[in-house]
């Protein structure tokens, strides 16, 4: 079951007409607040008509190609490869700690879950959260593994979840404003998805 936040459509509206058209600035930092890491992205232009990335420390550099689209889709691809190297083994040691097993993980991209539990017991991980603080992840985690235990919502479900994680209620209210924390070039392009991000993110203060 989702854990899903809900979309501030009317205000939303109100702001998209103004916010179509170009795409906001491409990021000179990117902050991965769940694993404590921050990258100063450097635009290296070439001749390339591809864009590429290569990490070094703490640079990201994209060389090639410096179009707006270009950098957010690679920028995504490298967001994609971080996920995997740290979500699956972060949810793992959570299974473990909480004795709740679950079948099968996988990362995606979801628009408006930050993750989920099929009845088969596969989780799918919103790579979106690498920009959530770690401490909202980790609730994140704990609810869909209770989820192994009790699918749905019920008052099982929550005392489940409550049994392991006593500030829940915070932690899921803090979980719906969080959006905030994720850059307009996660989202895709054309869906909406772009606007009520970028909407997000400048009329909610950033932590
Ligand atoms: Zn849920």
């Amino acid at each position: 079951m989702p854990v899903k936040p809900p979309l501030p459509r009317s205000r939303k509206k109100k702001k998209e007409s103004s916010l179509s058209g170009a795409l906001p600035p491409l990021p000179g930092v990117i902050t991965l607040r769940a694993i404590g890491q921050e990258f100063d992205v450097i635009y290296s232009p070439g001749v390339s008509p591809r864009t590429t990335f290569s990490e070094s420390g703490n640079g990201l550099t994209l060389s090639g190609s410096i179009s707006r689209q270009g950098c957010a889709a690679v920028l995504k691809r490298w967001t994609s490869g971080k996920a995997r190297s740290h979500f699956p083994a972060w949810l793992e040691q959570s299974s473990r700690e909480l004795n709740l097993p679950y079948a099968r993980v996988s990362l995606r991209k979801q628009r408006t879950r930050w993750a989920s539990c099929s009845p088969g017991h596969t989780i799918s991980i919103n790579e979106k959260l690498l920009f959530v603080p770690a401490l909202l992840v980790e609730y994140v985690f704990v609810h869909e593994l209770c989820h192994t235990v009790e699918l749905n919502h019920s008052r099982r479900f929550w005392a489940l979840v409550a049994a392991f994680e006593p500030n829940y209620k915070a932690l899921d209210r803090e979980l719906r404003t969080a959006w905030r924390y994720v850059p307009w070039w996660m989202c895709k392009p054309g869906s909406g998805e772009l606007n009520q991000s970028y909407y997000r993110k400048i009329s909610v203060p950033s932590a």
